[in-house]
């Protein structure tokens, strides 16, 4: 991939996906509400995203009563979030108009994200006896700090890889996108790396076409390109916006021909008769 297509590539993520990369927009600054903030914006629009997450702050008490609350009951407090479906494949990597990107009605995914706030509430409780996850935080006071933050780590790792880097990142931790399997994947699919998915080919491969951007920046848009449309088991590269510049995009997905305005085509068929 020359450095042009890498160049066009980030440009079209940062478009669809860049809008969760600073620290302000991860809210007040509390780990666990960071947590959930960033459950419901994987593969959703942030700025819905945090609509849902003020609604919930004001509508209960606290996470405690949140997790005791029936699912059904949380689902509805997500109605409003949309799993937002990028723009067909342009045939060139540019940006596409935003005004063009569909939307679909998800309620699986809103399900989904039900359960996994569910999941967690009952999980941070269950484990450390309380829903604080003041232990994440950077210089935290808190006995045993550093074993209840590996465990916490490990358990968000095995769910949500993404989450793990992103809140370890905000809370102190040291973050290296190469080391996700999920961006080891992607990358490799569009073709950054050859063969090769580990760390080091992952971090190298970073390293040259990553344009400097920072590692939560590009951890963040590989995430959502995952969980927008490069799913593990079944990418739809007929519905990715970076198609055009991925190696297995280009190979699946035939280029849309872009179609003559109306009144050449009516010329056209006159020549032809
Ligand atoms: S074109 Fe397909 S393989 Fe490539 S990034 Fe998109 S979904 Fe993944």
């Amino acid at each position: 991939m020359t450095a042009r297509d890498s160049r066009s590539l980030l440009e079209v993520l940062e478009h669809h996906y860049g809008d969760l990369e600073s620290r302000e927009s991860l809210g007040d600054g509390v780990p666990l509400t960071r947590v959930i903030l960033l459950l419901l914006a994987r593969g959703s629009k942030v700025r819905q995203a945090t609509q849902v997450l003020e609604r919930l702050q004001a509508e209960y008490v606290d996470w405690n009563e949140l997790r005791v609350t029936p699912t059904y009951e949380l689902r509805k407090h997500l109605r409003t979030l949309e799993h937002a479906a990028p723009a067909v494949a342009s045939s060139k990597a540019e940006p596409a108009d935003s005004s063009k990107e569909g939307r679909i009605a998800a309620p699986e995914v809103r399900a989904d994200k039900a359960d996994q706030i569910r999941e967690l509430l009952s999980t941070v409780f269950n484990r450390f006896n309380k829903l604080s996850l003041d232990f994440m935080r950077e210089g935290s006071s808190e006995p045993d700090a550093p074993r209840k933050r590996a465990k916490f780590s490990q358990w968000l790792e095995d769910h949500q890889p993404a989450i793990e880097l992103m809140l370890a990142s905000y809370c102190g931790g040291k973050m290296d996108p190469a080391t996700s399997s999920l961006v080891q994947r992607v990358i490799q699919r569009i073709g950054w790396t050859r063969g090769k998915t580990g760390a080091v080919a992952t971090r190298a491969a970073l390293l040259a076409h990553g344009e400097g951007l920072p590692p939560l920046a590009l951890q963040w848009r590989f995430a959502q390109l995952a969980a927008h449309v490069c799913h593990a088991r079944t990418p739809e590269c007929g519905a990715c916006p970076v198609a055009a510049s991925c190696a297995v995009g280009r190979k699946t997905v035939k280029p849309v021909k872009a179609k003559a305005p109306a009144a050449v085509r009516k010329t056209a068929a006159r020549v032809r008769k």
